[in-house]
């Protein structure tokens, strides 16, 4: 079973960069959606304090194979010319076509410059 969360339970520290005072946020005073302006509670300067957010990850695995025996192959003739799995899938994924055969598939995927 997923255990699901009841209650979060969150202090954040913040320090003041013109005095340098750690001053302390609790649960819902950290600001979620919008800059919170506060003045440091010691020198008066006023603060933005930026919003924070969570996501929380699902268990499953982020791995989800789905490629088919096309894909498949042609990832692994990449991985025999030396790209690794992870390179090879990525080549294969972004340039998978229904209508390509494997070794279009292949010679695509090597030429396939990848976005930077
Ligand atoms: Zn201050």
């Amino acid at each position: 079973m997923q255990a699901k969360i009841a209650r979060v339970q969150l202090d954040i520290d913040y320090l003041c960069p013109n005095c340098y005072l750690h001053f302390r946020l609790t649960n819902a005073e950290i600001p979620r959606g919008e800059y919170l302006n506060q003045n440091c509670p010691a020198c008066a300067e006023p603060l933005d304090i930026s919003p924070i957010s969570f996501e929380v990850k699902s268990t499953v695995p982020l791995e989800q194979t789905k490629d088919d025996e096309d894909s498949l192959r042609a990832i692994k003739a990449l991985q025999s010319q030396g790209y690794s799995k992870k390179e090879a899938q990525t080549r294969v994924r972004a340039i998978r076509k229904d209508d390509a055969d494997v070794s279009e598939l292949i010679r695509e995927a090597i030429t396939y410059e990848q976005p930077t």
